[in-house]
């Protein structure tokens, strides 16, 4: 009776099928390179309308707090399974009558696909420019955003970088409400326009983004630990030779959007991975009152849950595995603020993080960004 079929053919899929049984479906994700366990998987399954399928997973528990997130067009628009739970091995899904083609993933995935369509709607604008960083090892064009004051005169200038872990899609939502702030006709967008250049660069580890890589501890390093002299991948070289050169003396901020593990401590709510540096861990705390005051969206955020360096998962022997591009980024003269943020995957202290509200957060980050820098231009 199964003529269930189930692939990853697309981008960003990934999925190892190991048996389909009646309704039950043994699967695991795909780790590829990565070193150790992650968790992010991404696939879709036909012919199974007006069915109820088990979906089982044979390596550790990579189904996140809210479930599934299920698409039932094709990966246009997402939603979470359930409200607040805990990681599982297994879910099981009801498929509509009808339902011809449902994809399934850890989170809701962006793509290069997202990011055309979202440059589509923004249309031509002139604070505006498109541009190449460069092309990724198996030659896909690796995109570059220019947004905000164009004339080459701006006070300042802000990079910002997301998907050094390329599995970490709900960041890039984030960077999207982010580039809208810009643009947007209020106080923020105008006083932006005016006075900031930011430099966006969406997907650092292209490849990995459309290929459905995990990217997270890749070997032989991943990208967000290549900001050593010698980097090996051609993003992070590109983007260490453009900064310093693009700065003018101007590039006062740098802002790397991460999403975290998927539940428990430190990854349940939004928060900065704090510097070694002292006076750099000032300037977040200092940012991170901003942007908690500047709360519209939905995501909460408070700079009390800021991880100090030296606590949890942020020490010293992650110095070993190779350079980040934020501590990179601190070095470089002229920079005031070089910080991260983590974003979590489906739950932000309680609240719902989606498309929506990732976007939202981003427009925060905008407003803080806006006010932060007014007063330390
Ligand atoms: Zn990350």
């Amino acid at each position: 009776m199964s003529n269930i079929r189930i692939d990853c053919s697309f981008p960003g899929g990934n999925i190892i099928i190991e048996d389909i049984d009646g309704d039950v479906v043994t699967l695991r994700q795909d780790r590829r390179d990565t070193e150790g366990f992650w968790f992010y998987w991404y696939f879709r399954a036909r012919g199974a309308a007006g069915r109820t399928l088990d979906f089982r997973f044979t390596d550790g528990k990579p189904v996140g707090v809210r479930g599934p997130a299920i698409s039932l067009d094709e990966g246009d628009t997402w939603a979470w399974a359930s409200g607040i739970t805990d990681i599982a091995n297994s879910f099981t899904f009801v498929f509509p009558e009808g339902a011809d083609a449902v994809r399934f993933s850890f989170g809701m995935p962006y793509t290069q696909a997202n990011w055309d369509r979202f440059i589509a709607r923004l249309g031509d604008h002139p604070a505006l420019s498109g541009d190449e960083l460069c092309r990724s090892r198996k030659g896909r064009p690796v995109e570059m955003l220019r947004v905000g004051r164009l004339d080459g005169d701006p006070l300042a200038r802000v990079a910002v970088t997301c998907r050094h872990h390329c599995c970490e899609m709900m960041a890039s939502y984030a960077v999207e409400g982010l580039i809208e702030s810009v643009l947007t006709n209020d106080d923020t967008g105008r006083w932006l326009r005016e006075n900031i250049e930011m430099l966006v660069v969406p997907f650092v580890d292209k490849d990995g983004v459309e290929e459905g890589d995990q990217g997270k501890n890749r070997r032989p390093r991943d990208h967000n630990r290549d900001y050593d002299a010698e980097s090996i991948y051609p993003e992070t070289k590109a983007i260490s030779e453009l900064l310093p050169e693009w700065s003018g003396g101007r590039l006062r901020m740098t802002l790397d959007l991460h999403c975290p593990g998927r539940s428990g401590d430190w990854n349940e709510h939004v928060y900065q991975v704090g510097r070694d540096r002292p006076e750099m861990w000032h300037e977040q705390q200092r940012f991170g009152g901003i942007l908690e005051a500047s709360r519209e969206g939905a995501l909460p955020y408070s700079a009390a849950n800021n991880l100090p360096f030296g606590e949890a998962w942020n020490a010293g022997q992650n110095y070993d595995l190779g350079c980040s591009f934020s501590r990179w980024a601190s070095g470089l003269p002229d920079v005031q603020l070089a910080t991260s943020f983590e974003i979590p995957y489906a739950n932000a202290s309680g609240a719902e993080v989606n498309a929506a509200t990732a976007r939202a957060f981003g427009r925060d980050l905008g407003r803080a960004l806006h006010r932060y820098l007014e007063q330390a231009l």
